[in-house]
């Protein structure tokens, strides 16, 4: 058993070739993460945010290029459903939009990790 660099307790846990105890290591990231960790959840939410608004964007337009088909299309019996498509896939793109922003801001602001980025 070694023990703790910090507390002197006993330890089988190394960070770096330093004994360090549990409770120190908690108590450690918890004062500091790392920033790099930091940073990289950053970039990953901020990328999210991003493409979530060009798949909404793209679903936008492709929803307003499947209205200005309507006359024309009618009565195309698909032009109904395409429709229900277009506008489900807008909704869609657009909640996901609002989900990355929140992950984004809950983050910046509040310090949260999203539980599928810890
Ligand atoms: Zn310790």
């Amino acid at each position: 058993m070694a023990h703790c660099a910090y507390c002197k307790a006993e330890t089988f846990l190394y960070d770096g070739g330093v004994p360090i105890c549990l409770e120190c290591a908690d108590a450690r990231d918890a004062n500091s993460k790392p920033p790099e960790t930091e940073h990289r959840i950053r970039t990953i939410l901020t990328e999210a945010l991003t493409e979530a608004t060009a798949r909404a964007n793209a679903a936008s337009e492709e929803f307003s290029g499947v209205m200005g088909d309507i006359p024309s299309a009618l009565p195309h019996p698909d032009g109904t459903q395409r429709i229900h498509n277009a506008s489900r896939e807008l909704s869609a793109a657009r909640k996901e939009v609002m989900q990355a922003h929140t992950r984004l801001t809950d983050f910046l602001s509040r310090g949260i990790i999203p539980e599928d980025l810890k």
